[in-house]
């Protein structure tokens, strides 16, 4: 009999009909003898809630021990409510905390990291054909305290109990009925995926994809936990996000998505000396400032001086800017220049690797649409372009058609 870890997202838990709806929907998947663990999130804004409450009574700085033990509290409402429902439903099933589990973690309160989970429990219940249900988002580190793994954590609490029962497949159960070949609200002909990499996830994830943590596909890509995408009430397959195999249709696409960022903005830091020690001198104190450095590119000196320039997200575009300028005489720099209003196009694919040529298409495609690149970069299966904000929707439909990622993939 196949197992399977489904996950729950906030929304789909939102309110006591809908996880009436859930329980209905997991009783026929295990009518159909499926072996199920559940993982659900807090009722969406509870966390929220949860972390409002806590501000008002440490404004400042809270204390995370105490932060955790209430956080938690969120889905151990959902994961009884959701029991509850199923047996009133005939069916047996059985709810567990972190603790209970269990989940044990690191000590980083409020962004632990799964260390072990321990699964008889879980397996002795399936063996006696209960559904069990499992807290998301939370563990017990080794002193025996409550710890949480971070917001949307319950994703990665999913895909690490996978993982540990050899589950069959991990589902994310959410609001949207996959991943896209790119945003549908900027181009309404994007289409549904029925496959993609951990590896094409992670670069759709990272660049604003945001149906799944990160760290979610990370995991799931270290552990090879097939992740299934799906909606939680409207009928599909969803998007199987599992590793390249070389015989599935993604092998043929070139471009599996375009992923956008509109936050970004890019610094130049001019005539500075061409010499050992020129790059860390301007990035290593941004870096240490805990700033994230994107896209850097240094051009070839024509004389004993050269260009830099980089991208960070645009919250940290004044901040950067004013330390670059306070240290413009230090660095040797002739002026500091920058522009908070660009945005950045990558298109993703496998495919490129075997492919030569691909960076041209996309250009051509942006040159006849008449989008004007900044700085370009590329690795493996990705290439990016920064743009002025204004041009971003206007790039990423002429890259969605050029790539006919409209049409089914043969
Ligand atoms: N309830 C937690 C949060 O909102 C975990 C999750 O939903 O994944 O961050
Ligand atoms: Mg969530």
């Amino acid at each position: 009999m196949a197992l399977y870890v489904k996950k729950f997202g906030g929304t789909s838990v939102g309110s006591t009909e809908r996880i009436q709806r859930i329980a209905q929907k997991l009783k026929d998947a295990h009518d159909a003898g499926e072996k199920i663990v559940v993982v659900p999130s807090a009722m969406s804004g509870e966390t929220n809630r949860l972390v409002a409450l806590a501000r008002e009574m440490m404004p400042g700085v809270v204390d995370l021990r105490e932060l955790d033990v209430l956080l938690s509290t969120g889905e151990q409402v959902t994961i009884a409510l959701l029991t509850m429902a199923l047996k009133a439903l005939g069916l047996d099933a059985r709810s567990y905390t972190g603790t209970q589990v269990k989940v044990l973690t690191d000590h980083s309160h409020s962004k632990a990291r799964i260390q072990h989970i321990d699964t008889d429990k879980i397996f002795k219940d399936l063996d006696e054909g209960r559904i069990v249900v499992v807290a998301g988002f939370q563990g017990v580190n080794s002193d025996g305290d409550i710890t949480t793994l971070g917001r949307g954590g319950s994703d990665t609490s999913a895909v690490a109990l996978a993982a540990a029962l050899k589950a069959d497949e991990c589902q994310i159960f959410t609001d949207v009925d996959g991943v896209y070949t790119t945003d549908p609200r900027v181009e309404s002909r994007a289409r549904r995926l029925e496959r993609i990499t951990f590896e094409e996830m992670l670069e759709m994830a990272s660049l604003g994809s945001k149906v799944l943590q990160i760290r979610a596909v990370e995991f799931a890509g270290k552990y090879n936990v097939p992740l299934r995408v799906l909606s939680t009430f409207e009928p599909g397959e969803g998007t199987l996000i599992t590793y390249d195999d070389g015989e599935s249709s993604m092998e043929q696409a070139l471009v599996s998505g375009i992923a956008f960022s509109r936050d970004e903005a890019q610094i130049k830091v001019n005539g500075v000396m061409d010499k050992p020690g020129t790059a860390y001198a301007i990035l290593g104190p941004i870096s240490d400032l805990n700033i994230e450095v994107d896209m850097i590119v240094q051009n070839q000196a024509e004389d004993e001086t050269t260009d830099f320039t980089f991208t960070v997200h645009r919250d940290d575009y004044e901040k950067v800017m004013d330390f670059l300028e306070n240290r413009k005489n230090e660095l040797g720099a002739k002026s500091i220049s920058g522009n908070n209003r660009v945005a950045k196009i990558s298109i993703v694919g496998v495919g490129m690797r075997s492919h030569a040529g691909i960076a041209s298409q996309m250009f051509k495609a942006l040159a006849e649409a008449n989008v004007n690149l900044g700085l370009i970069s590329t690795s493996e299966i990705k290439v990016s372009v920064v743009v002025d904000e204004n041009y971003l929707e206007l790039g990423v439909r002429a890259l969605h058609e050029a790539f006919e990622l409209e049409s089914t993939p043969v």
